[in-house]
């Protein structure tokens, strides 16, 4: 697979990603799309709302599906009522620095993180103490005994610091952590500040009252219509409500590209099901979100599902599958998230509704009056869904799948990447970058080129291309030999290249090359709109 170096100048010679005000010295975390980016991200948008909304067919059940279901797509705004925040957990759980063990998937408060360093056979690790554990003195003295393979308080090991916290010591020296559950040192993540979200103020004052924030996800903009859009839809559960849009997290290190951006796109389902149901709409709706990549073209190979364990569930979810991707930059072996399906039970609805959860399970809903007496939060409005054919009224189960168009942008770039050998103009075999984009996605889906710009061929060329710019994203080109012209087309992923060349002046025919097999066959002026079309699936 191409390097990340490789890819990020790709993006920016073809124009494909740019760094935000590269002017001024550019801003982390944030990203400009080109003109082959916004054509290739927007084929990824309208890929999924095909693929999830508008080809959706609410009477027949898809394969797989335990019923045939609806589904309606919806818009919702970035800045809404901060209560939204307050009561999706949002507002105080995400607040402090976090560190995550890799290793482990346990996550630790960043300042309640204490160890002290200790040397022993040439090597110094600073050994944490579990926040949990008894007796933190014990408990890195065992850890340290067992580490560097020394007896405990034999005079080998060293104390080469007293306890101190994880704060103290500078984030490069993170490879010489031993987190406390881990078996080897360096699996602690860089500190993560957890209240991720953008403050702003609305309308003139900058008082408190009127902080509102940009909102982190889309998905809560889908559970608060939830009611409008059973009211006004004439829609009946299963019911899966979608949202693409902007969202914006204030991540502490963004970073690897667009993989961890500071603003971003999501493409959410929240997919409201009967309770009795949710478990076999969850393991539908993880299986086909695989599913939408493989067919797309990406490979199998650099795809994993991985399901979180019990420890990485949040306290109400009863299931949750990350769809990872290989991305080049992790280390060889890793898998960064490119979609989590969540079965979020009831949570959601029933939070905005009474926000009445147990305190003991999720206490940060809990807001205390001046009395010490908590004060519960929801809107206090009913949102139970009444099934009109059984006469039932429950609170809907929630199925959510949530991808990110930006990380699936890239892992269709990453995995698209090659570099293989193509003959040249000489018809000697020369390397080549090509871009193996399923033709869904390509940002530019054919390419007329005149063989020479003389002999009336550019004119036949333009008139081509000018019958095929309304209906396919068609590119002209005729500047530099046609084995140029060719390699430019194939680096950026052009499926199709149509060339004008003497035959055409003789029998009216063109030749139409394939990127990805190099084959060539010709096929009439009249019908190249017909070809193309068969060829591209359009
Ligand atoms: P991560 O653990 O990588 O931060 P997450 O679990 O917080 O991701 P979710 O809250 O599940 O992510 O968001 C759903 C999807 O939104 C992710 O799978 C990803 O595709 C996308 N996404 C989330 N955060 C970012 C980001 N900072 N930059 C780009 N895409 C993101």
């Amino acid at each position: 697979m191409a390097t990340l170096s490789e890819i990020t100048s790709l993006c920016k010679r073809r124009g494909f990603i740019f760094q935000s005000s590269e002017l001024y010295g550019g801003i982390n975390g944030f990203w400009d799309y080109g003109p082959l980016g916004t054509e290739l991200k927007r084929n990824i948008r309208q890929a999924w709302w095909r693929d999830m909304v508008s080809w959706h067919n609410p009477l027949l059940a898809p394969a797989g599906a335990p019923a045939a279901f609806a589904m309606v797509g919806i818009e919702t705004s970035v800045i809404m009522n901060p209560q939204v925040w307050k009561v999706s957990g949002h507002y105080d759980l995400f607040q402090d620095l976090m560190v995550d063990c890799r290793e482990t998937k346990l996550r630790y408060r960043y300042d309640q993180l204490r160890g002290r360093w200790a040397e022993a056979r040439g090597r110094k690790i600073f050994i944490t103490a579990d926040p949990d554990a008894e007796d933190e003195f014990d408990f890195v003295s065992r850890r340290a005994s067992k580490l560097f393979k020394v007896p405990t308080g034999s005079p080998e090991l060293k104390w080469a610091s007293d306890f101190m916290s994880l704060s103290q010591i500078a984030v490069e020296d993170f490879v010489g952590v031993l987190a406390p559950q881990a078996q080897a040192p360096g699996t602690l993540s860089e500190p993560r500040e957890f209240n991720l979200m953008f403050k702003t103020y609305v309308g003139a004052l900058t008082s408190e009252e009127h902080a509102a924030y940009l909102r982190p996800e889309t998905a809560q903009g889908i559970f608060l219509n939830f009611k409008n859009v059973i009211d006004s839809s004439r829609v009946r559960l299963p019911l899966g409500i979608a949202q693409i849009g902007k969202s914006f997290r204030n991540e502490i290190t963004p970073r690897q590209f667009t993989f961890r951006s500071r603003e971003f796109e999501q493409m959410e389902i929240e997919f409201f099901c009967h309770p009795s149901t949710s478990e076999a709409w969850y393991r539908y709706w993880r299986d086909r979100r695989l599913r939408w990549y493989f067919d797309l073209g990406i490979k199998p190979a650099n795809v994993r599902l991985r399901e979180h364990d019990k420890r990485e569930l949040s306290h109400y979810s009863r299931g949750t599958a990350d769809i990872e991707y290989a991305f080049p930059f992790l280390p060889a072996g890793d898998f960064g998230e490119l979609e989590g399906v969540a079965h979020r039970g009831d949570f959601d609805l029933r939070s905005h509704m009474e926000g009445k959860l147990d305190p003991n399970s999720n206490p940060l809903l809990v807001e205390r009056d001046s009395a010490g007496q908590p004060r519960w939060r929801g809107s206090g409005k009913n949102l139970a869904y009444r099934d009109e054919r059984t006469n039932e009224t429950y609170i809907p189960h929630v199925i959510e799948p949530s991808a990110g168009v930006d990380r699936a942008l890239l892992a269709f770039i990453c995995d698209a990447m090659q570099t293989d050998e193509a003959p040249d103009d000489t018809g000697t075999l020369r390397q080549r970058s090509v871009l193996r984009l399923s033709p869904r996605l390509a940002p530019v889906k054919v390419a007329v080129l005149p063989l020479v710009r003389k002999d009336g061929m550019p004119e036949i060329a333009r008139d081509i291309h000018n019958a095929l710019v309304r209906h396919v994203a068609v590119q002209y080109d005729e500047k530099d030999a046609i084995g140029r012209r060719y390699r430019r087309a194939d680096e950026i992923g052009t499926p199709l290249c149509i060339t004008v060349d003497g035959q055409t002046l003789r029998d009216n025919t063109v030749t139409f090359r394939n990127r990805d097999d190099l084959s060539q066959w010709r096929v009439h002026v009249n019908d190249c709109e017909a070809e193309v079309r068969r060829f591209i699936g359009a």
